[in-house]
């Protein structure tokens, strides 16, 4: 791959592609008709988005179709099971009609399972006087997300994304607050809760002076429970100029500062999915940028197939990481969501390529943890595969759950090869799991195991 140093070092203008105009991409051009069709057809039901920077400094385009980056950014034929595929692909042969398209892409959604792990029935928080707060989600007792209005959406989408249903229309500002004050008014109603996490979409879309109103109202409120504001973002991987040359960056790294000098943390949660992102002077210059705010960065990503299920490159990332200054934090398990069936990985295959990784790095890249499932009741990690009493079984903890005294319990599941979700593991060693009852009889949520 060519880098462009000299035409990139000036201050590029973000240039976006979607389903709209894909076709007018050079590289995508050289492709033939029937691979444009397929993502076309694709890029019909799950969202699509790319940009110049991710296809000229990050895809390797003498090496597609198989390239990370290029999976992780276009919308592959696998991506859609083959029936939803043909479904699509007869429409769009038949039809022009954009609505007609709109409602076959709905019907295929709907079967994707768009809403899982309960967050929209389970997770809506509720103040005191009764507001349904539908730009929050809290599950886990430290921490509450908070969903900009205005971050609802991102500089390049992944094709693995599990927030899909937003970017689709399906839930079009469903997850979404204008005002801070009711998170500010939620804080004070919970003590409870330390840190509040910036997401999406992805909140470093917002102009500064908008994300600037947020951290104000929250900084301002001097709420002695909140310790961290976190930012859930991939801006350093997919546009890094928002912290080098973009009109507001500097305003955008002073809001950083705003935080940490009013003695808070800046955890800055960084989606790395490939070493490739961590490879250009821009996302390295970025992360300096974004580090001499006093923020400090910690990296996140879930386990791909066709993407980055290499165990080798896992262990690279994460040292390229510490090299850089960040914390490695989370590898997680493809949600059950979306294509699912096409990106995800066997738990067992999972913990493998984890463990492989994780013996391959120093201490400092340990801080690491996973695989994790985001499910129902918690973040459950895949600790191992063991065998007790002649019974091979999977074992497992939660590293968050929707009850803390869930938390870092171990447990056991039988072992099963195929198994990708904790929804196909059995419980070893008896009839349930040692949190379903309550799982069932507090929230009402019946595992199908
Ligand atoms: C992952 C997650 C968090 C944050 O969990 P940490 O382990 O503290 O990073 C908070 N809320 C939800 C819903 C999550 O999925
Ligand atoms: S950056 Fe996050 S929210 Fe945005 S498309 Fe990727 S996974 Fe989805």
């Amino acid at each position: 791959m060519t880098y462009q140093e000299t035409v990139w070092d000036e201050s590029p203008s973000l240039k976006s592609y979607t389903l709209a105009n894909f076709r007018e991409i050079p590289q995508i051009q050289k492709l033939s008709e029937q691979e444009q069709f397929e993502m076309e057809v694709v890029g019909n039901v799950l969202p699509f988005k790319a940009n110049n920077y991710v296809i000229e400094q990050l895809i390797d385009w003498n090496n597609i179709p198989k390239d990370p980056m290029y999976v992780l950014t276009f919308p592959q034929k696998g991506m859609l099971k083959q029936e939803h595929f043909e479904k699509m692909s007869t429409t769009l042969k038949n039809t022009s009609d954009k609505k007609e398209i709109a409602n076959v892409a709905n019907e295929i959604r709907l079967q994707l399972n768009p809403h899982p792990a309960g967050q929209m029935e389970l997770n809506v928080p509720t103040l005191k006087d009764g507001t349904k707060l539908y730009g929050m989600q809290h599950k886990y007792k430290e921490t509450c997300l908070f969903f900009p209005s205005q971050s609802q959406t991102c500089h390049a989408y992944c094709s693995f994304c599990f927030r899909w249903p937003q970017f689709v229309g399906m839930d079009e500002m469903k997850f979404a607050m204008k005002e801070g004050e009711q998170l500010v008014q939620y804080l004070i109603e919970h003590p409870e809760i330390t840190d509040v996490l910036f997401t999406g979409g992805d909140p470093m879309i917002m102009k500064a002076r908008m994300f600037s109103k947020y951290i104000e109202t929250l900084v301002e409120a001097k709420l002695p429970n909140l310790k961290t504001i976190r930012i859930g973002t991939k801006s350093l991987s997919y546009w890094p100029y928002k912290f080098l040359t973009d009109d507001d960056s500097e305003l955008m790294l002073d809001v950083f500062k705003k935080v940490t000098k009013n003695g808070l943390h800046l955890a800055f949660m960084a989606h790395f999915n490939h070493l490739t992102e961590l490879s250009t002077p821009s996302v390295k210059r970025a992360i300096q940028e974004v580090r001499a705010t006093g923020a400090q960065i910690r990296t996140q990503s879930p386990l791909l197939a066709h993407i980055n299920d290499d165990a080798d490159m896992w262990a690279k990332m994460w040292t390229k990481q510490v090299q850089l200054g960040c914390i490695p934090y989370y590898m997680f398990v493809v949600r059950d969501t979306g294509a699912q069936h096409y990106f995800g990985v066997s738990l067992a295959k999972a913990q493998e390529i984890f463990r492989n990784a994780y013996k391959k790095v120093s201490g400092l890249g340990r801080t690491v943890r996973g695989p994790s499932m985001s499910a129902t009741p918690g973040k459950v990690q895949v600790d191992g595969i063991v065998e007790i009493n002649g019974e091979k079984v999977f074992s497992l903890r939660f590293l968050q759950g929707r009850n803390e005294d869930w938390v870092s319990k171990p447990f056991f599941a039988k072992y099963d090869e195929n198994a990708i979700w904790l929804d196909d593991l059995k419980p070893a060693f008896g009839e349930k799991f040692f949190f379903e009852e309550e799982l069932e009889q507090k929230y009402g949520v019946k595992m199908s195991h």
